[in-house]
C-alpha cells in the first residue's frame, strides 16, 4: 500500500473544501482534497447561481470549475471519484485509505462533505429538478415571480419558506402529509394569516408532469386515497435535509440531525479535525457560507499546524 503525507487533507470538494484548499495551498500547505463524486458539490446542479456577490450571474458548473482551477493553480492536489475505505481520525497523524489501497497520512483533516435535501422519491421527481421543482427558497424563489407554487412540508423549514417564497409568488399552496404541522406555534400562525397561502393538508404529491419543465402534479388524499391533478408553475421541497456524515463513523461528535458539532473555530471534538460547509450545525445553507466557512475552517488549520511547529 502506498503511503502520502499532507499537512492537510479535505474531504469533501464542494464550495467549503474548494476554499479551504485555495486558501491552504496558496499559504504553501500541502494539501490534498478526496471527493467521492465530482469536484464541485451541490453547485455543478444548479443551473444558474445569481446570489453570489461580485458575479450577477454564472452557472453552477462554471464556478465550479473556476474554484477548482484556483485551488489547482495554488497547487492544491484533487482526487475525485473515490471511494473512502477506512478513516482513523484519532491521534496526531489521522490515516485514510481511498480505494481500498492507497493510503494518505495528515495531522489536519477538514469534513467538507455537505449534504442532501431529502427528496419525496416520487416519479418525476429527478426529471423536473431545477425545471420547475426546487429544493431551495433563497436560490430559486426569484425565478417564481407572479407564479403559483406548491411548498412540500411541514415543518419549520417548510413554513417559514412558504412565507418567504410569497414575497415572489402570486400564490403558494402548502401540500402536507399530516392534519397538523410539526413547527412553531408562530410559523404556523403566519402562514395561517398570510392571505396568498393556502392548505392542502393529509395529502401527498405522488407524480410530476410536464414536458420541457413541470406542468402538474399528482395529489393523493392520505385517508381517502382520492387522486387530483393541479396545474403548477414550481414546486419547492422542504421535508428535511440529510448531511453526508455517516462515513465518519461517529468518530467526531454529532448532533441528533447527523450536522457535524463544530466550536467558533470551526474545529470539531477530535483535535487537528476540522468541518465546515453544508454539513456542520447551522442554519443557513448556501455557497457564501460554505465558503466563509472553508476559509476560517483552513486559517485555523494553519495556526494550529503552526502552534505544533
Ligand atoms: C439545486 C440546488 C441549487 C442551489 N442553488 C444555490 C444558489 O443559487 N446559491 C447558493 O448560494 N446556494 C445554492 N445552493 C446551495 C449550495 O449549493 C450549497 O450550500 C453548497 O454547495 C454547500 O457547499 P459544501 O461544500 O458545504 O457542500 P457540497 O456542495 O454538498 O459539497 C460536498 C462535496 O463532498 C463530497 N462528498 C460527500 N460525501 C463524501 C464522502 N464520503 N467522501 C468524499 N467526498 C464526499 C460530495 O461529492 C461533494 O462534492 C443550491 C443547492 C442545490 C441542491
Amino acid at each position: 500500500m502506498e503511503s502520502n503525507h499532507y499537512d492537510v487533507i479535505i474531504i469533501g470538494g464542494g464550495p467549503a473544501g474548494l476554499t479551504s484548499g485555495i486558501y491552504l495551498s496558496r499559504a504553501k500547505t500541502k494539501t490534498l482534497i478526496l471527493d467521492q463524486g465530482t469536484i464541485g458539490g451541490q453547485v455543478v446542479l444548479t443551473h444558474e447561481i445569481a446570489n453570489y456577490p461580485g458575479i450577477e450571474s454564472i452557472s453552477g458548473y462554471q464556478l465550479a470549475k473556476t474554484m477548482r482551477k484556483q485551488a489547482k493553480k495554488f497547487g492544491c492536489d484533487i482526487r475525485s471519484n473515490i471511494k473512502i475505505s477506512s478513516l482513523e481520525l484519532k491521534g496526531e497523524i489521522k490515516k485514510i485509505v481511498v480505494n481500498d489501497k492507497d493510503k494518505y497520512t495528515a495531522p489536519v483533516v477538514i469534513l467538507s462533505t455537505g449534504g442532501k435535501s431529502r427528496p419525496l422519491n416520487v416519479p418525476g421527481e429527478i426529471e423536473f429538478a431545477g425545471k420547475g421543482i426546487s429544493y431551495c427558497a433563497t436560490c430559486d424563489g426569484d425565478f417564481f415571480q407572479d407564479k403559483e407554487i406548491i411548498v412540500v412540508g411541514g415543518g419549520n423549514s417548510a413554513l417559514e419558506e412558504a412565507v418567504s417564497l410569497t414575497q415572489y409568488a402570486s400564490k403558494v399552496t402548502i401540500v402536507h402529509q399530516f392534519d397538523h404541522f410539526q413547527a412553531y406555534p408562530h410559523a404556523i400562525d403566519e402562514v395561517k394569516n398570510n392571505p396568498k397561502i393556502d392548505f392542502i393538508m393529509e395529502s401527498e404529491i405522488t407524480e410530476f408532469y410536464g414536458n420541457e419543465s413541470l406542468q402538474r402534479v399528482k395529489i393523493e388524499h392520505q385517508g381517502t386515497h382520492e387522486t387530483n391533478e393541479m396545474k403548477i408553475d414550481g414546486v419547492f421541497i422542504f421535508i428535511g435535509y440529510i448531511p453526508q456524515t455517516k462515513f465518519i463513523d461517529d468518530q467526531v461528535k454529532l448532533n441528533e440531525r447527523q450536522e457535524i458539532i463544530v466550536d467558533k473555530d470551526f474545529q470539531t471534538n477530535i483535535e487537528g479535525v476540522f468541518a465546515a460547509g453544508d454539513s456542520i450545525e447551522k442554519k443557513y445553507r448556501q455557497i457564501t457560507t460554505a465558503t466563509a466557512d472553508g476559509t476560517i475552517a483552513a486559517l485555523n488549520a494553519i495556526e494550529y499546524i503552526n502552534s505544533k511547529k
